[in-house]
């Protein structure tokens, strides 16, 4: 299947809105590395199907999202000309894929998927959850199959849906044989990355849920977000206390802050390790701990606007970009989905199959 071939990385990001620092520390940043070490093939695409499971009455959002995603791939160092870069409703062949797995799994197990549990409760689907959002575990398992994806760059969020993948995979192998590549996540190296919160302090920054930095926010924008942001409610005064662990402005600097970035804006501390012993013991103020957090994250945001400012600028490459990526991917999907309708043995105009189904029928018939 995947011999004497570099591993496989898949991963996506739902157009519903620009790319945001949980992107960033949570799969953005780790796919680029991947990406620049060259040893591997990587698919990076622009999940708009799967982004239509619950937004199908505004197209508009999805359609306007598309090129802003491809804006923030570029911006952050996705490289076309290292990975395919493509829209995931271009390449028909995920939907095949998607149709023939739904027979492999029960609604039970869909509804006990644990992501899937939450993000129903969080949307307020209720009883009215669109069949297709539902599924999406399942079309995640063809976008990544359909590439034989061995790895999958991903926050945390996403552990219950690749394992989800795994299961699928293995019953269409137990079946039909050994066609289909098992995947796993890798997460980012920092705990504080693995889900960032929102600046509103709730559990993750999200598109949906309107807590978040853009890696598109202008520096007016991204001072009065973090100048806002929810600290240790008990810290009112400089001399006390305060807890580093649960503080949303301290996870962001564990998630993004290197130590170079210390030993610069805060060269009294130099680490931050000292830094959060010194505001836990007493005498560190919210708004120095904020300004540090501003000046830590402009750091890493200047350059990434610079990128986009010349892509913005350069759309038709964008469009270019895109469109090759979708004929790759269309391609790779197709050699995939020829092994898949082989081995469930529905080829039926290759290889004489129907005239042996018809031999089969004349011996049952005898
Ligand atoms: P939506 O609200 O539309 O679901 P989202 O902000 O949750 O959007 P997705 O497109 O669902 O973003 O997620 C794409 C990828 O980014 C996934 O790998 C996900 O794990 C990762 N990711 C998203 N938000 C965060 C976060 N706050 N922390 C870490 N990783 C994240
Ligand atoms: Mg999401």
């Amino acid at each position: 299947m995947t011999e004497n071939k570099k591993p496989v990385f898949v991963t996506g990001d739902r157009p519903t809105g620009r790319l945001h620092l949980g992107h960033l520390v949570g799969s953005l940043r780790t796919r680029v590395v991947m990406q620049d070490s060259g040893k591997y093939e990587s698919f990076i695409f622009i999940a708009d199907m799967q982004a239509l499971t619950d937004n199908a009455k505004n197209p508009e959002k999805i359609q306007d999202s598309i090129l802003q995603v491809a804006l923030d791939y570029l911006s952050v160092g996705v490289d076309p000309n290292k990975s395919t870069v493509f829209i995931q409703s271009q390449v028909p062949q995920l939907s095949e894929l998607t149709m023939i797995y739904m027979n492999l799994v029960t609604l039970s197990r869909l509804q006990r998927n644990p992501t899937v549990k939450k993000e129903i409760e969080d949307k307020g689907f209720k009883q009215s959850i669109p069949v297709g959002f539902l599924c999406y575990p399942i079309s995640q398992t063809a976008d990544t199959t359909a590439f034989n994806a061995n790895l999958i760059p991903a926050g945390e969020d996403q552990n219950p849906i690749t394992e989800q993948g795994r299961e699928i995979v293995r019953s269409f192998n137990a079946i039909y044989g050994d066609v289909l590549v098992e995947s796993n996540n890798v997460l980012p190296d920092r705990k504080a990355a693995l889900r960032l919160p929102g600046i509103d302090g709730k559990a993750k920054m999200s598109k949906s849920m309107n807590n978040c930095i853009y890696l598109s926010d202008t520096t007016e924008e991204v001072r009065a977000k973090v100048m806002s942001m929810f600290t240790d409610p008990n810290h009112i005064k400089i001399e006390m206390p305060g807890d580093t662990e649960k503080n949303p402005v301290f996870i962001y600097l564990r998630a993004l802050a290197t130590d170079d970035d210390i030993q610069q804006f805060e060269p009294e501390f130099g680490t931050l390790e000292n830094l959060e012993a010194r505001y836990r013991k007493g005498g560190v103020g919210d708004v120095r701990i904020k300004k540090l957090l501003f000046n830590v994250i402009e750091k890493i945001l200047t350059p990434i606007r610079e990128k986009r400012k010349y892509y913005e600028e350069h759309i038709d490459e964008v469009i270019d970009i895109l469109e090759k990526g979708c004929e790759k991917a269309r391609a790779v999907a197709q050699e995939t989905v020829t092994k898949v309708r082989k081995a469930m043995g529905i080829e039926y105009f290759q290889d004489d199959a129907l005239r042996k189904y018809s031999l089969r029928m004349k011996k049952t018939n005898q």
